[in-house]
């Protein structure tokens, strides 16, 4: 058997703005995406033993995700094959660690994972694009994601996410918290909230991908951060917007949600080189209040 393991990276959103819907009933966007070290280790194992050609075989640490053609990391294996049909069984484990429809791309970055994987168990039968425009088949931020966990770690993703471009990652040492207060939001609700509120669009995405272009600092970069769906979904959702607030008040230089929601995230300054003391107190003071807070820090 042969196998490897691949971290899936979770990603957060510096830019989001829904820029029109089409006549498809498809919106299209303008999203600046960011790698951060949060990530589920996906392991991708080829069983040349097994008879059972084409068989896929998934477990998770998580009992609340489905290990059948629900989970996006089996699609992504059974689409893999409709290109390059493995021989033998595939068998693949999912540690659950980046929050169940957190606005993070979980989902997204294991089947990433289980593409990247197979692609390189199997000798890179797929190029680069082939496999970006295999993975867009499966999700808009499923290409990302590829990109990610192969160590590009920032895009710039225009029209419904498909037109990408690599950007050079955001270069901040801050500690990340990504707060979790589990009030759901569902993707098709927000973007109905968006069609419904229409709030005012910000612009576009060009200054803030020209700034990381010319690896402006953090400085610079953070006063355009911007998610257009903060305006649409944090009002019905009290509790986020308060951990959002709190941490602005609390010590970070800049506070968003991520996607669609329903996690907010953080950005609290290393003093030199460490660990931002700041952050530390906050997640605290979250988690007493009884949110989940995962902290990390973004890929660069
Ligand atoms: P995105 O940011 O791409 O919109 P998300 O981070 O909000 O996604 P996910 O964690 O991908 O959300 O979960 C969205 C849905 O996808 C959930 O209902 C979940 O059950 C389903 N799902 C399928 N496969 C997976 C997986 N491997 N990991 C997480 N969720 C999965």
């Amino acid at each position: 058997m042969k196998s490897i393991t691949i971290k899936a990276y979770a990603k957060i959103n510096l830019f989001l703005a829904v820029t029109g819907r089409e006549t498809n009933g498809y919106h299209a966007v303008e999203t600046v995406m960011q790698a951060v070290d949060l990530y589920d280790p996906v392991m991708v194992a080829i069983d040349e033993d097994e008879p059972l050609l084409g068989h896929i075989s998934l477990t998770c640490s998580d009992p609340a995700l489905a290990c059948d053609e629900k989970n996006l990391a089996w699609r992504a294996a059974a689409a893999f094959e409709t290109l390059h049909p493995v021989t033998g069984c595939i068998r693949l484990h999912i540690e659950k660690r980046i929050p169940i429809a957190g606005g993070l791309a979980g989902g997204s970055t294991d089947a990433a994972a289980v593409l990247v994987g197979l692609n390189t168990l199997c000798g890179e039968p797929l190029d680069r694009p082939a496999l970006l425009t295999l993975a867009a088949t499966l999700g808009a931020d499923v290409p990302f994601c590829v990109l990610a966990d192969s160590g590009s770690y920032a895009a710039l993703g225009l029209h419904y996410g498909e037109q990408m471009e690599v950007l050079p990652p955001l270069q901040a040492e801050d500690t990340l918290l990504l707060v979790s207060v589990g009030e759901p939001v569902s993707t098709p609700w927000a973007y109905g909230e968006i069609d419904r509120q229409n709030p005012d669009s910000p612009g576009c995405s060009a200054d803030i991908a020209a700034a990381l272009r010319s690896a402006s600092p953090a400085e610079t970069v953070l006063p355009m951060l911007y998610n257009g769906f903060e305006e649409a979904v944090l009002p019905s959702r009290p509790r986020a917007a308060a951990a959002l607030a709190f941490m602005k008040t609390h010590g970070a230089r800049a506070a968003m949600m991520s996607g669609s929601g329903p996690t907010v995230v953080g950005m609290f300054p290393a003093v030199n080189g460490t660990p931002s003391d700041a952050a530390a107190r906050a997640a605290a003071m979250l988690e007493l209040e009884g949110a989940r807070v995962y902290t990390c820090r973004l890929l660069h």
